[in-house]
């Protein structure tokens, strides 16, 4: 069962839809032109920075635009294109392995449904909330590595599980929300809300995050910030 989300979590929820859209666009950094693409470059954003997958991405679409030409593709070829991504021979099998399922499974084409994409190699919900959402316009909230530390830090749950975090929040905030909420924690996550060094001080959430370094008037107790969110991760010099 999911648990309740923490007290004052709704208030933080729309707090903090309201104050990321005055910030960010929402958008996803990957750059790609339909949702065979999100999907592949999506796969080769693991463990590396969107930067480089779009480094390579123009090449690789350019010689394997469609699931069918990527399914028959040499290995050895992809594995060129993909270097500087990182992982490069696991990821080659995954996007070839997923092409493949694309073809077999949907004739090609990408699912519109979380059902069907999670049936894809190498796509969890994760892939899939972030493909329905800005591939298709399906409501998705996607919870990657931002999304988990941005919802505990800020109050909005008290879980590191990915699942229990994506109903929670999708329980708080209004469905045509949800895409552009991830996309914005992940933004916000990446330019402030660092997992080592939040900039606390210049965050636009700074007077309601439970986890703030620098609120005006902030106890201290012990050295930690009376009322820090249970299970922030930030620890105090
Ligand atoms: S106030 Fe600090 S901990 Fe809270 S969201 Fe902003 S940067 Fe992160």
């Amino acid at each position: 069962m999911t648990p309740a989300p923490p007290r004052g979590a709704r208030t933080r929820a729309k707090l903090t839809v309201e104050r990321l859209a005055k910030l960010y666009p929402a958008v996803t950094e990957l750059v790609h032109e339909n949702p065979f693409q999100l999907l592949i470059a999506t796969i080769l954003s693991a463990q590396t920075t969107d930067r480089s997958v779009n480094l390579v991405t123009p090449e690789l679409f350019r010689r394997y635009p469609t699931a069918e030409e990527l399914a028959a593709a040499d290995p050895a070829e992809v594995e060129r294109l993909i270097k500087p991504t990182g992982f490069f021979r696991a990821k080659t099998q995954r996007i070839i392995a997923a092409s493949r399922k694309l073809v077999e499974l949907f004739g090609g084409e990408v699912p519109k449904t979380m059902e069907d994409l999670i049936k894809v190699p190498g796509i969890g919900r994760k892939t899939a909330n972030v493909i329905l959402g800005a591939g298709f316009g399906v409501p998705g909230f996607a919870v990657d590595t931002h999304v988990i530390r941005l919802t505990n830090r800020l109050g909005l749950v008290k879980t590191r599980d990915p699942v229990k975090i994506e109903y929670q929040v999708c329980s708080m905030v209004p469905e045509e929300e949800w895409t552009a909420l991830s996309l914005r924690l992940i933004l916000h996550g990446r330019r402030v809300c660092d997992a080592r060094r939040p900039r606390c001080e210049e965050c636009a959430l700074n007077d309601f995050c439970p986890s703030s370094l620098t609120r005006p008037n902030r106890r201290m107790r012990r050295g930690r910030p009376i009322g820090e969110a249970p299970n922030s991760d930030i620890k105090l010099a």
